[in-house]
This record gives C-alpha cells, sequence and structure tokens, in this order.
C-alpha cells in the first residue's frame, strides 16, 4: 500500500487535473494542484458528456449535480446542412439503459465549478505557472513562474494542448494546426426558435462544414459549435473573438435555422479556435511524472471525447493509487491502462471530422453514420475495466 502521506503535485486545473485530484483525494492522498490562472474564470460554453465520463464523474460523487445540471438528448438529428432535410434521427433513449449511464449535455462552467467544489478549492494553488521541473530519483522538483519551487513524490501533468511538461520530457514537436476551426457561442434561448430548446442534439452537415446546437441550463441557454475547413491560424493563443460578419459569410448557403442560430450569437459570445492535434504518445511516464488529459492525449472535437477521456484518465490514475503498493507501480499501472483507449479515442476523433465533413451529406439518408456510439466508444467505464500492471 502506498504511503497517504506521499505528496502528489497536479500541473493544471482543467477537467482533467481536477478530476484526477478528485480521485486521489478520495483514495486518502494529499494532493495539491498548481494552476497558472489568477482565478477560475467562467467558460462560455456547453460540454457533452457521454456515458463514460459519467460513469467516471458518478464514482466521484457527482451524480446528483449531473441529474439536476444537464439534460439527456433524446434523439441526435443528423439534417442536411443546406437544403434542411432531416436525414437521420438517431434515437438516444436507449442510451441510459444500454450503457448503465446517460449521454448528458450542461454548461462547462457548472461542470468545473462542480469539480472545483468536490476537490476543495483550499487546495488549488493559483498564479502557479510551471515554469521547469527537475526529475530526482524519487520525486519531481517544481519551478515556478511566480519564483515558488516544491518537491513533490509524483506529478500529474495536466495542462493542456501546449502542455510545458510534454514538450520539456516527452515529445519536441509542436502541436499543428489541423486544418480545422470551431466558433463557439451561447445564445439566451428566448431569442431562437422552440425547436432549439428541445432536448435533442441537432446537426447541419456539408461540405467542409458543420454546426451543432443543444440547449443547457434548463434550456435558457442554447449552445452552438460551428466547425469548419480553414487555410490557415495566425492569431496568437488559442482563443481569440471571431468575426461574426465571416462566420455568416461561411455559413450563408446553409438552412434557416443555422442561419437563425449564427445571427442571434451575441458578439461578446463568439469565439473561434484553431484546432491543434498532435500525434499520439507510446509513453506517457518520464520518472516520477504522468501525462493526464489533453496534454497526454489532445483530440479534435468531432466525437466530443476530449474531456470525457480526459476524465477516464482521471478515474484510473485513482484506482491505480488506491490499488498498487507503490508509486512507481501506480504510475506504470495508470499508463499501462489507459494509453492505447486513449490514442484509439484520439485517432477516431481527429478522423470525425473527415466522417462528417468530407461526404456528400446525402449519403446520411442511407447510411448509418460512423460516431462514437457506434464505434462502441460509450461500452467503456473506467470503474470497473480492469486495471494492467
Ligand atoms: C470546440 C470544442 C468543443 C469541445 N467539446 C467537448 C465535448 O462536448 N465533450 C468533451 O468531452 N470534450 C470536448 N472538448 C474537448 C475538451 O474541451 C478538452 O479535451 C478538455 O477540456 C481537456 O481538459 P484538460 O484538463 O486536459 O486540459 P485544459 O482544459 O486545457 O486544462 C489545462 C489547464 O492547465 C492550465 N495550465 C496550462 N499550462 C500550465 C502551466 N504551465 N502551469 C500551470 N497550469 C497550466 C491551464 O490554465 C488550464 O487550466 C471540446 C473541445 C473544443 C475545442
Amino acid at each position: 500500500m502506498i504511503d497517504r502521506t506521499a505528496k502528489l503535485a497536479i500541473v493544471g486545473g482543467g477537467i482533467g487535473g481536477l478530476t484526477a485530484g478528485i480521485a486521489l483525494k478520495k483514495a486518502g492522498f494529499d494532493v495539491r494542484i498548481y494552476e497558472q490562472a489568477p482565478a477560475f474564470g467562467e467558460v462560455g460554453a456547453g460540454i457533452s458528456m457521454s456515458p463514460n465520463a459519467v460513469h467516471g464523474l458518478r464514482s466521484l460523487g457527482l451524480g446528483e449535480f449531473l441529474d439536476s445540471s444537464s439534460n439527456e438528448p433524446i434523439e441526435q438529428h443528423l439534417y442536411h446542412g443546406e437544403t434542411g432535410e432531416l436525414l437521420q434521427p438517431i434515437d438516444r433513449r436507449g442510451t441510459r439503459e444500454r450503457y448503465g449511464a446517460p449521454y448528458l449535455q450542461l454548461h462547462r462552467a457548472d461542470l468545473l465549478g462542480a469539480l472545483i467544489r468536490a476537490f476543495g478549492p483550499e487546495n488549488c494553488l493559483m498564479d502557479h505557472g510551471l515554469e521547469s521541473l527537475e526529475s530526482r530519483d524519487d520525486g519531481v522538483a517544481l519551478t515556478f513562474t511566480n519564483g515558488t519551487v516544491t518537491e513533490a513524490d509524483a506529478v500529474i501533468a495536466a495542462d493542456g494542448l501546449r502542455s510545458v511538461v510534454r514538450d520539456a520530457l516527452f515529445d519536441t514537436k509542436p502541436p499543428e494546426f489541423s486544418g480545422h476551426i470551431a466558433y463557439r457561442g451561447l445564445i439566451p434561448a428566448d431569442e431562437l426558435s422552440a425547436r432549439s430548446t428541445e432536448p435533442l442534439n441537432i446537426n447541419h452537415l456539408a461540405f467542409g462544414r458543420n454546426m451543432v446546437t443543444y440547449p443547457v441550463r434548463q434550456g435558457d441557454l442554447v449552445n452552438v459549435v460551428a466547425l469548419s475547413k480553414a487555410d490557415g491560424w495566425v492569431d496568437e493563443g488559442w482563443s481569440v473573438k471571431a468575426d461574426k460578419a465571416e462566420l455568416l459569410a461561411k455559413y450563408d448557403s446553409f438552412a434557416p435555422y443555422v442561419r437563425e442560430v449564427l445571427e442571434n450569437i451575441p458578439e461578446e459570445e463568439l469565439f473561434c479556435w484553431g484546432l491543434f492535434i498532435r500525434e499520439p504518445l507510446e509513453n506517457w511516464r518520464a520518472g516520477r511524472t504522468v501525462l493526464l488529459g489533453d496534454a497526454a492525449h489532445p483530440m479534435l472535437p468531432y466525437m466530443g471525447q476530449g474531456a470525457s477521456c480526459a476524465i477516464e484518465d482521471g478515474v484510473i490514475l485513482g484506482r491505480a493509487f488506491a490499488e498498487c503498493d507503490d508509486i512507481d507501480e501506480a504510475l506504470d499501472c495508470y499508463v499501462a491502462t489507459r494509453v492505447e483507449r486513449a490514442s484509439t479515442l484520439q485517432r477516431e476523433s481527429n478522423l470525425g471530422g473527415e466522417r462528417l465533413q468530407a461526404i456528400d451529406p446525402d449519403m446520411f439518408r442511407d447510411t448509418p453514420i460512423k460516431d462514437e456510439d457506434a464505434l462502441g466508444i460509450f461500452a467503456y467505464d473506467p470503474v470497473t475495466t480492469p486495471l494492467l500492471r
């Protein structure tokens, strides 16, 4: 059994880092999260949680929060983006029964808030951007940009796509622009026709572009994600304000529902993200440091699996620390159990854009979509899947 006074440091307080923190705390460990931001901020977007993630969140005590804060789409509708014709209604009613957990849609800030409360904000050290780390035989020394230096028996690097730790210890190749961008916004539901607030996931598809809407916060807000191909990405940073006229021009030929939605996104709520990719890594461990979440396996959002996969990581890490005899064994067990699953999600997600946008949408009238459900991804349960040693 691992000594519960072992000092565990998590770098990054996103969905991945917080989930890992809760799971390790639940296993009895003393954990600190070091987050570069001065404060946790409101993230204006929706997020879907598929059954594989819901199992994990429930096991960490977030079941009640999910029940009260999310909605369960009864159907997912695929439409021809330009004609507005319904091509495929995908029935999601059986999901809860089939997988023992539902598929949910909620506000990202609500999820982050619930994770922070469950972990304990007093154990999140804000304004602690990791600058460098040095592996020692039985631990790691961490240096932060605010001048703080600390030591930990193990480090979990959950510092996202542009992970300082990944760059330093695992992979010097920088993230590459994928050729895809995402526009994101939230719209007050009373600005839109009633259809947008029904418990559905509505996806309009055409060559090189699609747009998804679903309701969040008891239908008060509608989440919009418009994904499209783009020649290049020049803006600095990961999240930038988007040009609404440019967005409307891109979707000019789309059906009236799509145009109504896009026209109603408040300017201040419209963001554009360049989507970047990194190659799957075969190993996520260097000394006493492991990668987790987007730092380990960033993926395009075409299957809505990035955060779900980070949640799976966190739950498995907690189980490995609870069940293994020493820290080295726990880190190896975590990596052995997770790499194949996460790399599969990463590869399939990155192909998702081609599956949705590169084919004639009319194909979907007769051919079932090869989505995350059809690929069997929902059947994974991080709470019960065997740990590999
Ligand atoms: C448009 C879009 C839609 C998406 N929709 C979904 C969805 O519906 N469902 C889903 O499951 N996934 C979705 N995803 C993916 C999901 O958002 C990510 O996979 C997930 O947020 C990754 O979480 P993370 O904690 O690993 O990384 P991040 O969320 O990137 O968090 C990393 C944290 O580390 C901090 N950090 C960074 N560097 C340092 C440092 N040096 N020192 C200290 N702290 C640091 C950052 O400030 C941040 O708080 C979507 C992604 C996009 C782009």
